[in-house]
């Protein structure tokens, strides 16, 4: 195919860009190294036949949320909401719940009731132009519907979202269910707690459950991918799997955007020395160890409020979780992890019987077998939940780098999501997507917004492609 665009990699960062640049009228070549398409979005049959697990992405807050996934409106993508977006079960006592309604949430939380409407219900309140500005944290900053309100409301936001989340849990909240939510909420940032803004990640991720959901894709992520793929298709755009590409030279079109980590883009481009000093300072963070199960039935969580959850967070108080995430940023293993599970039945029952999974932050690169130790964390709330299971399956760093490059050393957040990352990713810039190569672009989990499946990297650089090169548009 002679193509106006090249697109590297089908993350949904990749297929965003490819369908974003298609459907300005870019004739877009699509090439993934996998044998699937989607990178984070692919599914696949890892424990028995007939059961569907998500490699890795599952709950789509961000993407039912982002601006750029609200735009594409794709047929037969259903996303489909558990009964409770979030659940933190605590010893001896009944588990935290994070609804969808906010004030069902606060209701729950005796004496904190007040602090969580105040924090993650004010965010939630302000809507979807405070989530379309922290999307878009470098531009372009005027966003349908934001206004001096918003502007006010984001302000607040940040006031909070940059401290630490055990400063923020601590002020603002004084109950055990309050601190843990936010512990459990903000150690998906995969940082040390004590770390500035990670209240951020956990008030983001929290107010989402109330303005968004946190839903799934019913019959799995791939379905999403698959989605994306069609679409681009169906635009005259060409996509093939199995095709890794080394070096930026193999590609001939005038625009390329790659969905890669900054180490590959070191290593398949002549950049000039600058940028690749610049580029070399970039830092990844820990790895996670995932597990898949097949189980004979349901989670036999103690309390079976925590069933009717999607989405549910392990390892008790925020001392514990701070001390675990804190160990883990410190390069060593956790005793009793942090664990964050995912149970798809409880949203969705098409994935071939009871599918569950989970997963605990490690040192990068790490190769100890967490099995036990996630295992333990799980029995701890869930007693007998060994003995549902009919087969496993584990990922670890090297299993997930080899599968997808991009989760260097197993970091699954694109690079470190520390302050600086987070205004330098990878480089200091207002279009940190744009590269010093004319028409070459990064879109991937490495640059603003960061992780998650939001598709926001790819919107941008197909956004600066097109502008550069405004011929077809
Ligand atoms: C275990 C796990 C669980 C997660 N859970 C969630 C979740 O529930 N919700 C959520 O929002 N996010 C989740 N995430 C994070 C989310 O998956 C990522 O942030 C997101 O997928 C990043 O998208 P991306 O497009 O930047 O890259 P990726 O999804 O990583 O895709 C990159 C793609 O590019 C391909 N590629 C790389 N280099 C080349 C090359 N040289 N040539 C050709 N192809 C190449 C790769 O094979 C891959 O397919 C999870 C991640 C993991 C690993």
């Amino acid at each position: 195919m002679d193509a106006d665009a090249v697109v590297v990699g089908s993350g949904p960062n990749g297929l965003v860009a490819a369908v974003t640049l298609a459907r300005a009228g870019r004739r877009v070549l699509l090439l993934e190294a996998a044998d699937r398409f989607g990178g984070g979005l692919r599914s696949g049959e890892l424990t028995l036949p007939g059961r569907v697990h998500d490699l890795c992405a599952t709950v789509m807050a961000m993407a039912v949320a982002s601006p750029a996934m609200r735009a594409l409106d794709l047929p037969g993508v259903e996303f489909v909401h558990p009964p409770v977006p979030v659940a933190h079960p605590l010893d001896g006592r009944p588990a935290a719940l994070v609804h969808r309604d906010a004030r069902r949430t606060a209701q729950g939380l005796g004496r904190d009731a007040g602090a969580w409407l105040a924090t993650v219900g004010a965010a939630a309140g302000a809507g979807l132009p405070l989530v379309d500005l922290f999307l878009k944290p470098l531009g372009p900053w005027r966003t349908a519907g934001a206004g001096a309100r918003t502007f006010a409301q984001a302000a607040r936001f940040g006031l909070a979202a940059a401290l630490p989340a055990t400063t923020f849990a601590r002020r603002a909240f004084s109950t055990v269910e309050g601190r843990a939510l936010v512990a459990g909420m903000a150690a998906h940032s995969v940082r040390d707690l004590r770390a500035p803004i990670t209240a951020g990640y956990g008030l983001m991720l929290a107010s989402l459950a109330h303005l968004a959901g946190w839903p799934l894709v019913r019959g799995g992520s791939q379905v999403l991918a698959d989605a994306l793929v069609a679409e681009l298709r169906s635009l005259g755009g060409e996509a093939v799997t199995g095709h890794r590409v080394r070096r930026l030279s193999e590609l001939s079109a005038p625009t390329v955007v790659l969905d890669v980590s900054p180490r590959q883009f070191l290593a398949m481009a002549d950049l000039p020395a600058g940028y690749r000093r610049r580029l070399a300072r970039f830092r990844y963070g820990p790895g996670v160890f995932k597990m898949d199960w097949a189980l004979d039935g349901p989670v036999p969580w103690r309390d079976p409020a925590v069933a009717e959850a999607g989405t549910v967070h392990l390892g008790g108080t925020l001392e514990e979780i701070a001390l675990s995430e804190a160990e883990t940023n410190a390069g060593r293993h956790s005793p009793r992890p942090y664990v964050l599970a995912v149970q798809p039945y409880a949203a969705d029952p098409t994935r071939g019987g009871h599918t569950f999974w989970a997963y605990c932050h490690v040192p990068a690169g790490s190769d100890v077998d967490m099995t036990d130790a996630i295992e333990t964390q799980i029995e701890r709330y869930a007693p007998g939940f060994r003995d549902r299971v009919l087969a496993r399956h584990t990922m670890g760093p090297a299993a997930l780098e080899a599968a997808n490059p991009n989760l260097v050393g197993g970091d699954i957040t694109g690079g470190l999501t520390s302050l600086i990352q987070f205004l330098r990713r990878p480089v200091w810039s207002p279009a940190p997507w744009r590269t010093p190569l004319p028409g070459v672009f990064l879109c991937s989990a490495s640059t603003p917004p960061g992780p998650s499946v939001h598709g926001m990297g790819g919107w941008q650089a197909a956004r600066l492609a097109l502008r550069a090169d405004p011929r077809k548009s």
